[in-house]
């Protein structure tokens, strides 16, 4: 298990990580989402031990990273973003050789039940440097798997794979996360959507939403944009839907209108159909827009950038500085 509590990392001047809280069940793959420069290899550095957290707390096993870090280390398997591997030395002695370094007992037999795991075995003993890109992520998966860890970090795994390697990846990623606790890096949404139990979404060090990607969606659905297609077509029935309260904006979309709500967690569906009905008009459907995950996202972010514009009396202080 994984628990971060208001974890923050400043480098220098540069708060990268800002005070971040989630948990990572055992079992499960967590997906730790968000795109280029979110804060994601350094939440994840920080939960190897290997990087010191400016302040809050992250246990890893029941480990704390910054009092135990050397317990952490023990228990956790880490693949960065880019593996070093010796492309002189077979998988098979790589592994062995990282297994001496790790104190692993009965060496060649770990080894080769890892590279089991990793469904290698049949290139044991070629050489790194002949392996594709694919397969040599592998061997690193299988490293960071040979002490047997509780907990696996994965950092990016699929990036720079072509369509099949991704696939076997997130296959073995998928299996691995019956029996360990996976924390698994992306910024690709539709990853996340296939293999995460949980999706812990980051963006500029701070978290902007969390849970099972379903609940997300239902969240949002709740809270979010709705479709509705009236017997009349939908550019004259737009206005009406515009002067609903409930409603910050609504538009046409092909046969109906999408509107969107005038504050996040209010239903606009009760108003709107009130409105539909007070003009004599039926309401053929209102539901609902089906969301995924990227516009989940998209859509998150794009609060999160509302929320951050400085207001008015700020910019004016700004400007008299
Ligand atoms: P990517 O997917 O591009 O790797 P990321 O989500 O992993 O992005 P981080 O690498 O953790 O993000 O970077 C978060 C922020 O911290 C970025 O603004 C980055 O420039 C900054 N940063 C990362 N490492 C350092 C460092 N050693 N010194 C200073 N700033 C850093």
């Amino acid at each position: 298990m994984i628990e971060v509590q208001d974890l923050v990392k400043n480098y220098g001047p540069v708060t990268a990580v800002k005070g971040i809280s989630f948990i990572a069940q055992p079992g499960q793959v967590t997906g730790f989402l968000g795109p280029n420069g979110a804060g994601k290899t350094t939440t994840m550095r920080m939960l190897t031990g290997f990087l010191p957290p400016t302040s809050g707390k992250a246990l890893v096993a029941g480990f704390d990273v910054f009092d135990q870090s050397m317990e952490v280390r023990k228990r956790v398997g880490y693949l960065p973003e880019s593996v070093p591997l010796y492309r002189d030395m077979t998988a098979l002695s790589y592994l062995m050789y990282i297994g001496e370094i790790r104190g692993v007992p009965r060496r060649r037999d770990k080894a080769m039940e890892t590279l089991e795991r990793v469904a290698l075995t049949s290139r044991a003993n070629s050489r790194i440097r002949t392996l594709s890109k694919g397969m040599r992520q592998r061997v690193g998966l299988a490293s960071a798997l040979l002490h047997d860890p509780d907990v696996l970090i994965l950092d990016e795994p699929t990036i720079g794979l072509d369509p099949i390697q991704v696939l076997e990846l997130r296959e073995v990623v998928r299996d691995l996360g019956k029996h360990h606790t996976v924390l698994f890096s992306t910024h690709i949404l539709s990853e996340a959507e296939q293999i995460c139990d949980k999706v812990v979404i980051i963006n500029q060090g701070q978290i902007i939403a969390q849970g099972a990607p379903s609940e997300l969606r239902s969240n949002l659905e709740r809270g979010g944009r709705v479709l509705l297609r009236v017997n009349v077509p939908p550019e004259v029935a737009l206005s009406a839907v515009q002067a609903v309260p409930e409603v910050s904006h609504a538009e046409v979309n092909l046969d109906s209108i999408v509107a969107a709500p005038a504050q996040i967690g209010i239903d606009p569906r009760p108003a709107i159909a009130r409105a539909i009905v007070q003009q004599g008009w039926d309401l053929v459907e209102l539901r609902p827009l089906a969301v995924n995950l990227e516009e989940i996202f998209l859509e998150l972010t794009r609060q999160q950038v509302v929320a951050d514009v400085p207001t008015e009396p700020e910019l004016e202080s700004e400007v008299v500085q």
